[in-house]
């Protein structure tokens, strides 16, 4: 299954702490007040296709909603302590005025946030004010990624290095029959973050895999089979990625707990509402 991060450009609100400070209260250890909090709407993500050329589908937003209450809000996609600066309290689906490049009407998830309104977060909400704050992304657990044309399963085509259907329709082109390929993303099966994103996220940087997905295993045989990489044109972004991936190994302890303290803040809240 494969965790994957999205982004999109950051469109806050200010929401209205004393009406929505039951809500909020329903989260938090201590009762807050109105005047200790700040809080707002933020469109953490869309059903429009994305610079992956994945979108998520009207299903996959609606059911990813309920999912996203009670998680944490963290900066620049790191879970080690102090990083930690909000919690989503409320979360819709709302249709807004522009149209998707697939044409339909776009639908943006909104999640409602709270932070506290100390000297610790001050840096935080006065960047949210000045919009210095470019991005927020989302990271989500995802079963299945289809190709928009056919509906069949995409996996990486490891000679091309392009991402195809089997039926070999390939991710970005356009066919003059059937339209352009782009990835359905569907079935959630988790929602972990939001994350607030001070540097636009690089092209492909937000796309994890867990460590059993079979394209990744598939991945390493051809590596290891291979002679001699270092002509391959994407050998230095391969080397990149690979010291990116044992840098995040504190992140990925640090965000098991906060995603265990999750569960439990969770679970208290729905018993609170049986
Ligand atoms: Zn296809």
């Amino acid at each position: 299954m494969a965790k994957v991060l999205k982004s999109l450009s950051l469109k806050t609100k200010k929401a209205d702490a004393a009406a929505d400070i039951d809500l909020i209260n329903q989260f938090s250890v201590k009762k807050l007040s109105p005047e200790e909090v700040y809080c707002f709407s933020v469109a953490m993500c869309d059903n429009d296709i994305d610079r992956e050329t994945e979108r998520f589908t009207n299903k996959t937003l609606d059911a990813l909603a309920p999912m996203f209450v009670g998680k944490t809000v963290i900066s620049d996609h790191s879970w080690r302590s102090g990083n930690q600066i909000g919690r989503i309290y409320d979360t819709f689906v709302q249709r807004a005025a522009e149209q998707t490049q697939a044409g339909d009407p776009l639908r943006q998830l909104i999640g409602k946030v709270y932070m506290l309104n100390n000297e610790d977060n001050k840096a935080i909400i006065d960047a949210i004010e000045a919009g210095i704050l470019k991005e927020v992304s989302v990271g989500v657990s995802i079963k299945s990624r289809t190709c928009s044309l056919c509906g069949e399963r995409m996996h990486i085509n490891w000679s091309s290095w392009k991402m195809e259907c089997e039926k070999h329709h390939i991710l970005g082109e356009t066919y003059p029959d059937e339209g352009f390929c782009f990835l359905n993303l569907d079935d959630p099966s988790d929602a972990y973050e939001l994350s607030f994103v001070a540097v636009p996220a690089q092209r492909n940087a937000g796309v994890t895999k867990a460590v059993n997905d079979p394209d990744v295993d598939e991945a390493f045989d051809t590596l290891l089979s291979c002679p001699d990489l270092s002509e391959h044109r994407r050998f230095g972004e391969l080397l990149k990625h690979m010291q990116q991936s044992s840098m995040q190994a504190v992140d990925r302890e640090a965000r098991k707990k906060i995603l265990e303290e999750n569960d439990n803040i969770i679970k208290i809240f729905k018993k609170e509402n049986i």
